[in-house]
């Protein structure tokens, strides 16, 4: 079984710093088009904040659970709208089973995702189909669990990256019925939604750490 260390946790955390930079403009733009336009500057003083922080940690000392409650917490201070709080519960509960963990098994990883969704679900009270970034997470989970996870954990990662950017995709035609997007009605039909965007290209990033690895 394929086996992930702090430095693959690090390592993503450094890598979303990176791609929150290089997404900023084209993430505010989907949130220009049926938002407030701040999505990717959200993101992106979310993840610089987690950067930095990344500099002064105790990597000997911290476990994956302070890691991830540390990150979370950063996220949920840090930046305003809906989307630090809930990438910040995200963070906070998928490390909450790893006191004292400095490594995970590919399961285990799978349902830190799980649990981490969990959290934005029940934070966000948001349902499948109400244009937000859970209509991109919970296909993709569904994908997920039907994977063997224990032989194929590489095309299972890239199964369930596939059908949240498919899921982020299916958001386009719909109403929104959470967030600030409700206000605009039918005139959010023909936009993405810019949450899901950010979520399958946060979720990518472990894809690509994955690959280096695998
Ligand atoms: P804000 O909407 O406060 O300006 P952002 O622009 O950073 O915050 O994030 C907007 C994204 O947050 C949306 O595109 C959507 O995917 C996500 N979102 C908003 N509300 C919810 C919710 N209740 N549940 C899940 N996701 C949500
Ligand atoms: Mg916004």
């Amino acid at each position: 079984m394929l086996v992930l260390n702090k430095q693959f946790f690090v390592d993503s955390l450094l890598s979303m710093a990176e791609l929150a930079e290089e997404q900023r403009d084209h993430w505010t733009k989907l949130d220009s088009d049926i938002g407030d336009g701040d999505h990717g500057i959200n993101l992106s003083i979310g993840f610089r904040a987690v950067a930095k922080q990344l500099e002064t940690l105790d990597f000997e000392s911290t476990d994956i659970a302070s890691l991830y409650k540390k990150v979370g917490m950063t996220l949920l201070s840090k930046v305003g709208g809906a989307s630090g709080p809930l990438y910040g519960s995200f963070f906070m509960k998928a490390g909450t089973h790893l006191d004292g963990e400095h490594e995970v098994d590919f399961k285990q990883f799978t349902q830190m995702i799980q649990d981490g969704v969990d959290a934005i679900a029940f934070r966000g009270k948001a349902s499948l189909g109400d244009k937000t970034m859970l209509d991109a997470f919970l296909p993709g989970l569904e994908v997920l669990s039907h994977s063997d996870l224990e032989n194929e954990p590489l095309a299972s990662f890239e199964a369930f990256v596939a059908r949240m950017k498919l899921g982020s995709d299916e958001t386009i035609p719909l109403i929104c019925k959470k967030g600030r997007a409700v206000r605009l009605g039918e005139r959010a039909i023909g936009h993405r939604d810019p949450g899901s965007e950010s979520a399958w290209m946060l979720m990518n990033v472990y894809l690509e750490q994955l690959r280096k690895i695998v």
